[in-house]
């Protein structure tokens, strides 16, 4: 049973991971046996990423990109063909907030979050998949989703608009390419507590409407997220496309 979830021998590329649910999640895969890549911003906090994963044995390097940026990610991938890299499992997990009215919400802010959240995944995985294809072993796509892929909330417009295009990026995807062995699907994490939500962990009034809102009555943690993405990463998924899974503590569950 083990062996179904067994990473060894797969490399995985996890974007944004030089901290929160990116870490985390690049950290479990590589416990399941996978070489990972982090990924963020900075070269300096991807590097000691990395190096927090490889002080405990395990198989971790880092490449820092901007994953909206198109030769920026190519240049990645074609040093990747470069070093003989193949790249088996991607996780779209960069991504940003911003906060602000509709009516207030400048055009270029709707489009730095729209390009980090949604527009990243496409660029990423186009490279990967493209790979996989040629090279005709199939691979993993997991775009990190979230409960506004389902819910709109309010002063969250572009990232709701985003998450929600990421359920139906991963859904076209699959149409395209489940036939090349390739499985595409989402996780859509509930309210979880990374620096990304600080500031509403701060809000003493909506970290108090986050637990009640919740049947499980409290936030969850990065790596409560890592065995959805194991499964979704492992041989146990091979017939699993095009799904978003929500591991949110039962949240849209009562909505
Ligand atoms: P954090 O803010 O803690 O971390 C975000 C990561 O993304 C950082 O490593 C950051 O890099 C990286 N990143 C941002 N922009 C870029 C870019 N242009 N290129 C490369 N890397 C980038 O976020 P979380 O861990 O909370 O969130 C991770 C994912 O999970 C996001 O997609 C988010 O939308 C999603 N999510 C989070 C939820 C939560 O409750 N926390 C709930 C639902 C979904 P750097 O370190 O260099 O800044």
């Amino acid at each position: 049973m083990t062996s179904l979830f067994d990473l060894s021998g797969r490399t995985a590329l996890i974007t944004g991971s030089a901290r929160g649910i990116g870490f985390a999640l690049a950290e479990g895969l590589a416990l399941a046996g996978a070489r990972v890549i982090l990924n963020g911003t900075r070269d300096d906090t991807v590097a000691a990423a990395a190096r927090r994963l490889a002080d405990q044995g395990l198989d971790a390097r880092g490449r820092a990109f901007d994953v909206t940026d198109e030769q920026a990610v190519a240049a990645a991938f074609a040093q990747w063909d470069h070093d003989g890299v193949q790249i088996d499992i991607v996780i779209n997990n960069a991504g940003i907030q911003f906060r602000k009215p509709l009516v207030e919400l400048q055009l270029s802010d709707w489009q730095r979050v729209i390009d980090t959240n949604l527009t990243s995944a496409f660029i990423v995985a186009r490279e990967a998949a493209r790979r996989m294809i040629a090279r005709g072993t199939g691979g993993k796509i997991i775009n990190i989703g979230s409960l506004t892929s389902e819910a709109a909330r309010a002063t969250v417009g572009p990232y709701t608009a985003a998450k929600g295009g990421i359920k139906m990026l991963t859904r076209a995807m699959s149409a395209e390419w489940a036939a090349s062995n390739i499985q595409a699907n989402a996780i859509g994490p509930g309210y979880i507590l990374t620096d990304m939500n600080q500031p509403l962990v701060d809000n003493l009034t909506f970290d108090a409407w986050v637990r009640s809102s919740n049947p499980s009555q409290r936030w969850g943690k990065p790596e409560e997220l890592v065995g959805t993405a194991v499964y979704l990463a492992s041989a146990a998924s091979s017939y699993v496309n095009g799904q978003i899974i929500y591991v949110d503590g039962g949240w849209l569950a009562v909505l």
